[in-house]
Order: C-alpha cells, then sequence, then structure tokens
C-alpha cells in the first residue's frame, strides 16, 4: 500500500532517567509526540495510509469523527488543508463546550463541525451516511475515515513504526523486550502488534488503556487486526491471550482526570523536559509507573515507551485542577 511521506520519522528514542533513579528501571521514550503536522502524534502515521487512500480515489471531502477534544480529529483537519482538501469533523459533546484546545485549532484550519449530543451520537452511522449522501449531491466526493483512524489501513502506520524500531535497534545496539503504548480505538496497538509477529518476534507489547475495559478493547484490536491481513498479503490469526491490555489505570473515565494523575505530569516534564497529556500518555506513564513501582513486569528489562502525542489536551479544565483558575 502507498502512503503519504509527510511524518517526520523516524523519531527519536531516548532514555528516561526518571524510572532509573526511582525504580532503578530502564525505561526510554520514542517521540511520536514528535512527528509533525501540528503536534499529530501517533494519528499521522495512520492518516499517511488514509489519505493517500482517498487522493487514489479522487476524494476532495474527508469525514471523521471523535470526542470534542479529538487529537484525531483535528490531525484529520490539519492534514486536510495541506491537501486543499475539505473535512467534516462530527464531534460528540461533553461538558461545558469551550473554543479552545483541538476544537479551536479544528476551526482555525477551517474544518467543518457537526456537533452532536451524547444521544445524537448514538446514531452515528447513519447520520455519517447521511451527510455523505448530502455532500455526495452537491458534486463532492467523500472519503469517511473511522475513529481514530482505526481500521486495517490506518494500522498500516504503526507496522511501519515496528520495523523503524527494529531498525532503532540495532543502530542503538539496544533490544527492546517490552513496548507500552496507550490504548483507545485500538490501531495503534494493532499495528504493533501485527508487526511483531510478522517479523517474528517476540516482544512484550502492553497497551495501557484509557478508553475501554480489557475486554471491550480486546475486541476492537481484534476487530483491527482482522483488517489487516488484506493489505499485508498475510493470513496471521490472533488469539485474545496475545492482546495484553492493562485497563488499571483508566481512573475516572476517558477524558476525566484526577489530580495525583496531573501531579505525576507536572513532575515528569520537571525531570524529563517531555510533556505528557492528561487524557492518554499522561494516564499511561501513570500506569507504566504504578506498575514498575509494584512491582510487575518484572521480567522486562528494557521498555520502550512510545509518546503518542496528545498537547492539546491540556483545556482549561486540567490546568485549572493543576492550579486553580488563573
Ligand atoms: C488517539 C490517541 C491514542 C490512542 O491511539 P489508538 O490508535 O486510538 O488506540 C493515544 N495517544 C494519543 C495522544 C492519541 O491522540
Amino acid at each position: 500500500m502507498d502512503k503519504l511521506m509527510i511524518a517526520n520519522l523516524p523519531t527519536n528514542i531516548e532514555k528516561v532517567d526518571f524510572f532509573r533513579q526511582e525504580l532503578h528501571k530502564s525505561v526510554f521514550i520514542k517521540r511520536d509526540d514528535q512527528t509533525g503536522m501540528a503536534t499529530s502524534g501517533n494519528k499521522i502515521r495512520k492518516l499517511e495510509y488514509l489519505i493517500k487512500d482517498a487522493q487514489n480515489k479522487n476524494c476532495d471531502y474527508l469525514i471523521t469523527n471523535g470526542g470534542v477534544q479529538s487529537n484525531h480529529a483535528r490531525a484529520t483537519a490539519v492534514i486536510a488543508a495541506k491537501y486543499k482538501m475539505n473535512s467534516l469533523l462530527i464531534l460528540k459533546e461533553s461538558g461545558k463546550l469551550k473554543t479552545e484546545g483541538n476544537l479551536f485549532f479544528d476551526k482555525l484550519v477551517g474544518a467543518k463541525i457537526k456537533m452532536l449530543s451524547e444521544q445524537q451520537y448514538q446514531n452515528l452511522p447513519s447520520i455519517i451516511e447521511e451527510l455523505k449522501e448530502e455532500l455526495t449531491e452537491s458534486g463532492h466526493n467523500p472519503y469517511v475515515i473511522p475513529m481514530g483512524g482505526s481500521d486495517g489501513l490506518g494500522a498500516l502506520g504503526y507496522v511501519d513504526a515496528y520495523y523503524e524500531i527494529l531498525r532503532q535497534e540495532e543502530q542503538l545496539g539496544i533490544e527492546f523486550d517490552t513496548i507500552v503504548v496507550t490504548d483507545g480505538s485500538g490501531g495503534t496497538y494493532a499495528g504493533l502488534l501485527y508487526g511483531n509477529k510478522e517479523a517474528n518476534k517476540n516482544k512484550t507489547i502492553i497497551g495501557m488503556s484509557v478508553l475501554n475495559q480489557r475486554e471491550q478493547a480486546v475486541r476492537d484490536i481484534v476487530h483491527v487486526l482482522e483488517d489487516m491481513n488484506q493489505y499485508r498479503d498475510n493470513d496471521l490469526r490472533f488469539s485474545d491471550k496475545e492482546i495484553n491490555i492493562i485497563d488499571r489505570y483508566i481512573g475516572l473515565g476517558y477524558g476525566k482526570s484526577q489530580l495525583d494523575e496531573l501531579k505525576f505530569m507536572e513532575k515528569f516534564a520537571r525531570e524529563e523536559g517531555i510533556i505528557l497529556d492528561p487524557v492518554y500518555t499522561g494516564k499511561s506513564m501513570y500506569g507504566l509507573y504504578h506498575e514498575l513501582k509494584n512491582g510487575n513486569l518484572q521480567e522486562s528489562q528494557n521498555i520502550l515507551f512510545i509518546h503518542t502525542g496528545g498537547m492539546f489536551g491540556w483545556t482549561d479544565e486540567k490546568i485549572n485542577m493543576l492550579y486553580g483558575s488563573i
């Protein structure tokens, strides 16, 4: 499959002193927060494939969906602007609506936004169909990207990332026995796991869920994995047991923060100069820290954490929680 080549790759791998000092553990971080396109994090690797496919099909309108502060929706809108395409973002409203963070950047780059209440959002598939039809009738050629860009095609971006890691291991003279990544809609995890099996490697791939409980998270990942074989001309089979999801750090729920988590991110930022985000990477790094502190992951000697981006998740609400209103 061909793809756009817009991400800044390979992304750096850096040592995280934090874990060595506190826990005497060897942890590295892969800076996928620096892939570019307005800090599009992991989403750009998936969109390189998806938007190329849209171009190959002569589509001029990208439709996608997500939460009101979706990193994926914003990344789609930014890349659409770059390629002179239109974008329609179908967003699920939650809490008090503020034009900040990702939603602000959606507007800045000219995305059309359709806001749905939580109740309306339950009819998402039929709403997408209607909007698609409307656009087609007005002479456009729309292309629908699934939530998070997480289908078999998008996940190819993280098969590539897996092979990128193998090449970097050779250059660095390190072997990572464990890869830890934040899991939301499953595409990133699925791509890494697929690469691990395709390359006949035996790394432990851990997904720190920030969205769904284990069972649902596994179901979503299996769904993506099954969709991938067609693009790799392969027939890899995965059992649920191979899918290593930790769901103990979802906390109060997707997008919701606890002060303890935010304090951890502050400490990490001060010691490492690396900014995590409250919705995804902050929770999963917090999770990794507590797993190690509790003596889990004993067999893991060299751990690679993938920083998937998300900085615009620092909305007013989170900042106020940490520092009080300014
Ligand atoms: C979307 C996202 C994830 C989760 O990736 P999935 O492929 O949806 O599982 C992790 N971190 C950040 C910052 C994200 O925006």
